[in-house]
């Protein structure tokens, strides 16, 4: 089952014993779904928020992503690849080695196309006519950059749309790959389709295995389980914290960790069944800084939040 669809009519969801039933172990994304989704939360959630007008801004990338989630075509590794990756105990997407098809390209122009007549500020469509003129080489080597590290600063506006298209494509190529083929990483808290880091983690509080986390890939989309209570950066339990804000609905904690200094945020959709993780990420900054304020480390940065 990929994320977004409702479980076939009649199929069998218990456990055949009536034993507890394991959480499936990795989710593969609905490309379309994932950034309607989105989309529609951002929306949602910007409507009377203090950060309203950018949160609206994501929202209609967003949906410039759904867009072009729905009409581009790639062509993935060929399942003997898959199959080596895999057994060597590697993402068979790696996002730093994995031979990326120009037509990621594509979906980076059918975004930027989308905002030609947008109201930006002039600093933001400065950065679309600057990306427009770069040459294919000079794109690819910002997505090199984007994905190993080492952009320069002076390319943080670029950077944000190179994110939003190298999503698109790592999602629509997670799409396509068998889940049952697939196993979860070791460390476990790296995506196992791409090797990334997660942006957030939903814990269910509906569905086959209530209470189980996934995490969730901050670029191919793909939702993978992992044990609660163990902190994903360094697999420690014992000094783990769930941090809120007073006051808010409960749906968004910050997990600490004192033996890494780092943390990772955590969604409970019993609280907000409407919350998506990448979206409910983005409204939920200020949990972001008053954890950053009290000394931890976010476990990894948001990839449209890299750079400013
Ligand atoms: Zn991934
Ligand atoms: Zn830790």
């Amino acid at each position: 089952m990929k994320q977004g669809e409702a479980p076939p009519k009649g199929a069998w969801t218990g456990a055949p014993f009536g034993g507890v039933k394991a959480p499936e172990p990795i989710v593969l994304p609905d490309p379309a779904a994932r950034f309607a989704r989105a989309a529609d939360r951002l929306a949602q959630l910007a409507d009377g928020h203090p950060m309203e007008g950018w949160l609206g801004f994501l929202a209609d990338v967003a949906d410039a992503q759904r867009a072009a989630a729905e009409t581009l075509s790639v062509v993935g590794p060929d399942a003997a690849a898959i199959r080596l990756a895999v057994e060597a105990g590697l993402p068979p997407l790696a996002a730093d080695g994995f031979r990326r098809d120009p037509a990621w390209r594509d979906g980076l122009a059918a975004l930027l196309r989308r905002f030609d007549d947008a109201a930006l500020p002039v600093a933001a469509a400065t950065v679309i006519v600057d990306l427009r003129g770069r040459s294919a080489a000079e794109t690819e080597a910002l997505a090199d950059g984007f994905l190993r590290g080492g952009l320069d600063a002076s390319d943080a506006g670029a950077a944000f749309w190179i994110a939003a298209a190298l999503q698109v494509y790592f999602t629509r190529l997670a799409a396509g790959l068998e889940a049952g083929e697939l196993r979860l990483l070791d460390p476990r808290g790296l995506c196992p389709c791409c090797g990334s880091t997660p942006s957030a983690g939903v814990v269910r509080g509906s569905g086959q295995t209530p209470g189980a986390r996934y995490l969730y890939c901050s670029l191919c989309s793909t939702a993978w389980n992992h044990t609660r209570a163990v902190c994903i950066t360094c697999g420690g339990a014992r000094t783990l914290a769930l941090r809120g804000i007073d006051g808010d609905d409960g749906a968004a904690k910050a997990e600490t960790c004192d033996e890494c200094m780092t943390y990772a945020k955590l969604f409970y959709d019993a609280k907000a069944p409407s919350l998506d993780p990448y979206a409910d990420d983005f409204a939920t900054l200020a949990l972001d800084v008053m954890v950053s304020e009290a000394g931890w480390a976010r476990h990894a940065p948001n990839p449209l939040l890299l750079m400013g």
